[in-house]
């Protein structure tokens, strides 16, 4: 068991539950809580535990928030390697230049950090079915750790999202909802969607899990200079939970002496959609939101950061740092100066970064002896066209709100309306059996090829309860299972005319004998082994059954 506490950004109350997913502190209702760790117990642990430990960002538990170590869903997210930019050093002739290289996660990109933790904590929330807005990258991770979890997932994307970044979410099983209009409303949108169905929506930077899982990112980048602070960490920024997860890391690190400084912190954003430079320009604490991005480069198109911006602008005035805007084209043209200078290949995202640590070098904020480490953020794997069928995603358009939104009194009501027929119609699956990771398998099964309500029995007394309850259009049933066996529960099932047509697939561990099998036929639509059949095949005889 980790020890940790959640203590409120305003009223500094520390007894918050944390065994839910709070969206508020419960004394006050302010919504940004910050979780916090034993921190003197812990500092021997990081120093005499932890080198012994695997590479990735699970290294450091004890300083992340989740409680029970079972609930962790890890894909070998984090324990990226810091690697020296030789060419690009000796063009500039600034010798410390350091890449940390967050392409080699998972699913390519640093979200990899967040979605761990998040999924992991929705696990430990006992969450099944949960909703994200993304540039892409989020959704992709998501997706990812969701499938590993059991959980389904609805992810919101902006129609700008580029085709093959959405059909790597779809590939996963997520539900795509492609909304045609910005990112920042197209967040509005999904919170609707997830409060209208009630279901868990991911709060980005407001989740504890975006920020304190980016903060490993400082702890690797301390330890991997022998608990020292580098002077820079440079990062292009969308919504600002990298760098505000990053500073956090170092501040703790700072609090329990192990780094003698907190880096200076350096956040890159794209010209047509720069709302922390422009504030930063004009010497303001708040943002200056940007209504309507203009760059090519979804990743980075939150308009408006919020209380993010507010917290580096603090820190940028304490320790040092800067906001700077590149171009669209800079970024592309330093995708190929990395990728031929020095071997990196990288998203149009990831390349701001270089190209603001390039000119902030020319400009000479960052001295050529400084040593600066730069985020390589993200690199996107184009899935094949050919794998998905057609109609992938959900389509949304929202583009007419603009004109209509004066004239059209009930605009939310007609969105609600779109949002309600999302998937078309639900059909009822229950699921009886008594292993849970084989039920875990088969709801994600499930849960990734389209919409299904899903109930889950652990035995045949307790499935039988569920099915004369919610009436089901298909039964999935376990034969051997303790209380009261799938047999047994076929029996009460013939001998009740109100049940008796609902069609059952049996899935046994067992090879069944002639006599068996004779008391099986006639009464279930098929007979599928354990550890024989993949889920197209499953698939399949549970789409037959419901025609
Ligand atoms: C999300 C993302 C960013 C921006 O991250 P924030 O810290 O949330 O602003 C940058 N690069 C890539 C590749 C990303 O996926
Ligand atoms: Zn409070």
């Amino acid at each position: 068991m980790n020890q940790w506490w959640l203590e409120c950004a305003r009223c500094g109350r520390t007894d918050i539950p944390t065994d839910k997913p709070l969206t508020a502190c419960p004394h006050c209702g302010h919504d940004w809580l910050e979780p916090r760790f034993p921190y003197e117990k812990l500092k021997p642990i990081l120093l005499e535990e932890v080198p012994k430990r695997r590479c990735t960002m699970w290294r450091y538990r004890e300083f992340l928030p989740i409680t029970h170590d079972e609930n962790i869903i890890s894909m070998g997210e984090g324990g990226t390697p810091l690697i020296r930019l030789r060419n690009l050093g000796l063009m500039f002739g600034a010798p410390n230049l350091y890449v940390k290289d967050e392409r080699q996660g998972p699913t390519g990109s640093f979200k990899d950090r967040q979605a761990s933790l998040a999924i992991s904590l929705m696990k430990e929330h006992n969450i099944r079915e949960a909703v994200v807005a993304s540039t892409g990258n989020v959704a992709i991770s998501y997706s990812a750790y969701a499938a590993q979890a059991g959980i389904k997932l609805w992810a919101f994307l902006t129609s700008s999202v580029p085709a093959d970044k959405m059909r790597e979410v779809a590939l996963y099983g997520t539900e795509v909802v492609k909304v045609t209009a910005t990112y920042d409303r197209t967040k509005e949108v999904a919170a609707q969607f997830a409060e209208h169905r009630g279901l868990h929506l991911d709060r980005g930077i407001r989740s504890v899990a975006a920020r304190e899982s980016m903060k490993t990112l400082a702890y690797e980048i301390a330890e991997d200079f022998g608990w020292r602070a580098p002077d820079w960490y440079v990062q292009a920024v969308s919504g600002g939970m990298g760098p505000v997860g990053v500073l956090k890391g170092f501040q703790e690190l700072y609090r329990m002496g192990l780094i003698d400084k907190i880096p200076k912190i350096a956040a890159v954003q794209a010209t047509g959609c720069a709302p922390m430079v422009k504030a930063w320009q004009e010497n303001s604490s708040v943002p200056i939101n940007v209504e309507s991005p203009q760059t090519l480069i979804t990743t980075v198109a939150t308009g408006k950061p919020g209380i993010a911006y507010t917290i580096l602008y603090h820190a940028a005035k304490r320790y040092g740092g800067t906001f700077v805007a590149v171009t669209d084209e800079e970024a592309f043209r330093t995708m190929h100066i990395m990728a031929k200078l020095d071997g990196f290949s990288m998203e149009p995202a990831a390349a701001m970064a270089f190209a603001g640590t390039m000119q902030l070098l020319r400009e000479g904020v960052i001295k050529p002896d400084e040593t600066v480490v730069i985020c390589l953020s993200g690199h996107t794997f184009p899935v094949e066209k050919h794998l998905l069928e057609e109609g992938w995603a959900h389509d949304l358009d929202l583009s007419h709100e603009e004109e209509t939104s004066h004239t059209v009194p009930n605009r939310e009501e007609g969105l609600l309306a779109s949002l309600e027929n999302l998937g078309g119609d639900v059909r009822r699956i229950v699921i009886v059996e008594d292993d849970a990771p084989a039920r875990v398998l088969l709801r994600r099964i499930l849960q990734a090829r389209g919409e299904y309500e899903i109930y889950e029995a652990e035995n045949g007394r307790r499935g039988l309860e569920v099915i004369k309850q919610v009436r089901p259009d298909l039964i999935l049933l376990d034969l051997m299972m303790p209380e009261m066996d799938g047999y047994q529960v076929l029996d009460h099932l013939k001998a009740d005319e109100t049940l008796e047509n609902i069609p059952v697939i049996v899935i046994t561990a067992a090879h069944l004998t002639e006599s068996e099998r004779k008391r099986l036929s006639g009464y279930v639509r098929s007979l599928l082994r354990k550890g024989e059949f993949i889920d197209t095949e499953l698939m399949d005889d549970i789409e037959s059954a419901l025609k």
